[in-house]
């Protein structure tokens, strides 16, 4: 990639040398060089905050193993920063921040995040090429690319990419397991395809798109090739293909769910919850994440 994006390849970038190491069939790239926790660190469990979530901007905040990660950058830097103090977090003890995809609800601030916070910024080039095109990401000058389907090691947690169908050029979820926990972040996920099962099936927690319900898509104002791009195999899960998913893939270990990625226009809170909770009873805690506020620290 030339730099007439405006954005230059940083320190990660294949064929820099740095070292790849090969654990559970992944290629890691050991990507920041992260201090060991010292003796009697009694950092346990792994926290997570949904910071916002929707077509109106995506950011989720994970700290495990003494590693804290951001996925997505898609509401504004003092957003983000203003949400993390709320729950008692700085944005300065960021490590990285992670992209899942081009769109600009994913991307749009990754070049703010960038330069306000000084993250480095992972992400498939073809992501990081594509978002820069659509403009306003502005200068980078720590862009480390992956590709998808690698691992990236961060300290003592592994970053899992997954290749999904959705419309992005280049989209990826992502599953952060440290050691003890596994915690998958699946939006935009564009149809419910082979791996979701088994990689559900290996969680213990998740983050799981439910974009529409059915029904009131196709009552609402959305114009057709829209409404067909949505519903279509690389747009979005419905309710319904949420909730059979997990009821389908939840394992015993599993201990919540999040509902995610809501549409303001098809879909609610309410709506949402009330398909999983049809299709999946009792069996598992569920929470919803907000297109406009925070939620509370989730635990694992
Ligand atoms: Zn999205
Ligand atoms: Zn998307």
């Amino acid at each position: 990639m030339e730099a007439g994006a405006g954005w230059r390849a940083g320190p990660g970038a294949p064929g820099d040398g740095r070292r790849l190491y090969h654990n559970r069939g992944i290629r890691l790239a050991q990507v920041a060089p992260f201090a060991e926790l010292p003796a009697g660190n009694t950092i346990t469990g792994m926290q997570v905050i949904s910071l916002q979530s929707g077509s109106n901007g995506n950011c989720i905040y994970v700290e495990a193993g003494g590693v804290r990660l951001l996925f997505d950058a898609g509401i504004s830097g003092r957003q983000a920063q203003l949400r993390l103090a709320a729950r008692g977090r700085d944005i300065a003890d960021v490590d990285a921040l992670l992209i899942s995809h081009d769109h600009s609800d994913h991307a749009r601030c990754a070049g703010v995040f960038q330069r306000k916070f000084g993250l480095p910024v992972y992400a498939t080039q073809r992501t990081i090429q594509a978002a820069g095109a659509y403009g306003g990401l502005g200068a980078m000058t720590d862009v480390r690319c992956f590709e998808a389907g690698g691992g990236l090691l961060f300290g003592g947690v592994v970053v899992e990419t997954i290749p999904t169908p959705h419309d992005g050029v280049d989209g990826v979820a992502f599953v952060v397991d440290d050691g003890c926990r596994r915690l998958g972040i699946l939006t935009d996920l564009g149809h419910v395809f082979d791996r979701l099962t088994p990689l559900i099936q290996s969680l213990d927690a998740v983050v799981l798109e439910s974009n529409y319900d059915p029904v009131m898509l196709a009552r609402g104002t959305y114009p057709e090739p829209l409404k067909q791009r949505i519903r279509g195999p690389r747009g979005h899960l419905s309710n319904s293909e949420s909730a059979e998913l997990l009821c389908r893939a939840a394992s015993g270990r599993l201990r919540w769910a999040c509902l995610a990625h809501l549409s303001a226009e098809n879909n609610t809170p309410q709506t949402a919850l009330a398909c999983h909770q049809s299709v999946l009873g009792s069996r598992l805690p569920l929470h919803v994440a907000s297109r406009y506020e925070p939620s509370e620290v989730l635990e694992l």
